[in-house]
């Protein structure tokens, strides 16, 4: 099949590389409108169906051989024990413990996190340099002006998605911190704190006091409109748990989210298939869901917790938590 990808993102990289496998003849087409974070966070603790497609996402990490660095994570505040079990049975080593240098008690897993070096899976994929536009009527997509033919396109575009085609999701603004720490545990450890409502995960992993720290927090704006913030609202909270905290750079970038916080898939028309809403959980899910997509174009198989069309008759909603957020 000759199939075309609008967005080579998380999800246009992964599915890339899932169709060339399978022996169809692949052209992605890329804008630069996203910038690129270097390493993200790939978590196995997340809940219900999510579980399943981050672990597909590790398998296909490690069939594809992007870079991967291992972590301990420690996960502050109440959790249901019917969640602990679901990260048990994916593999997960779980044990409640006293941390003395976060002086707390909490959910020590080893197995869970890791940092995913998703510039190397994005950098690996061809592409051609442009702008597409979408005709959904005519069932037609356009390049400079001229129509490139598919016998399928799967528009993957984040959150530039809504304004190609009127999808149910919409653009938030999301960022984060860079600190430096008298914390050196901060460089090798990953936090996870509800009760003081801040996340934090080391830059490299060298076991230095550097690390980045952000809540998630969704705060909708059109792609590209960048919001100001005041890094100091989050790491006040942080500096509650970890002490001086001294903010070093800020950068945030949007994410596209959908009426439940859910990723989607499904098709536009017959010949255009729309996937997304990844919102801040790009690398943990995106993989999986890449797979999801190429079962539907070979197979017809929907996974319904994932499909498009639980959408249908919703007309607006607000951008909610972030999936993360347990
Ligand atoms: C501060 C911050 C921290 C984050 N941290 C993490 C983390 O640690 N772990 C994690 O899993 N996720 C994280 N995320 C979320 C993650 O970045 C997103 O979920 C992920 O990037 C979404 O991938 P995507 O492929 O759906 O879309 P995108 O990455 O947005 O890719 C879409 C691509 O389509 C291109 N495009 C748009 N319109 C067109 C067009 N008309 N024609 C051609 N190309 C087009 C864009 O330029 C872009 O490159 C974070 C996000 C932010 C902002």
């Amino acid at each position: 099949m000759k199939i075309v990808i609008v967005g080579r993102g998380i999800l246009g990289s992964s599915l890339y590389h899932l169709l060339r496998r399978k022996g169809h003849e692949v052209k992605v087409i890329e804008s630069g409108e996203r910038r690129v974070f270097p390493s993200l966070i790939h978590s196995l603790l997340l809940k219900d169906r999510d579980i399943e497609l981050a672990r597909m996402s590790l398998d296909f990490y490690r069939e594809f051989s992007v870079p991967m660095k291992e972590f301990i994570s420690i996960t502050l505040g109440k959790v249901d024990s019917e969640i602990l079990n679901s990260w048990e049975r994916a593999g997960v080593e779980i044990r409640e413990e006293h941390v003395s240098w976060l002086k707390a008690n909490g959910i020590v897993a080893r197995g869970g996190d890791r940092l995913v070096y998703i510039s190397r899976l994005i950098s690996s994929v061809p592409f051609v340099r442009g702008k597409a536009k979408i005709d959904l009527l005519k069932e037609k997509v356009y390049l400079d002006g001229k129509e490139i033919h598919a016998d399928k396109y799967l528009v993957v575009a984040g959150p530039w998605n809504p304004c190609l085609l009127g999808v149910k999701t919409k653009s938030y603004y999301c960022w984060a911190t860079l600190v430096a720490s008298g914390v050196k545990e901060l460089g090798n450890h990953f936090i996870y704190d509800y009760e003081k409502g801040f996340y934090s995960r080391p830059l490299l992993g060298l076991g230095t006091g550097i690390a980045i720290v952000g809540d998630g927090r969704a705060i909708e704006s059109p792609p590209g409109r960048r919001i100001p913030v005041d890094e100091n609202e989050v790491l006040d909270r942080a500096r509650e748990r970890l002490g001086s905290l001294h903010p070093l750079y800020t950068a945030g970038e949007f994410c596209e989210g959908t009426p439940d916080m859910r990723p989607a898939y499904g098709p536009m028309t017959d010949k255009i298939l729309y996937a997304g809403g990844l919102d801040g959980y790009g690398a943990e899910v995106g993989p999986g869901l890449a797979k999801l997509v190429v079962e539907f174009i070979e197979t017809g198989e929907k996974i319904k917790e994932y499909f498009l069309d639980r959408f249908t008759g919703v007309t607006d909603f607000t951008v909610g938590r972030e999936p993360h957020e347990i």
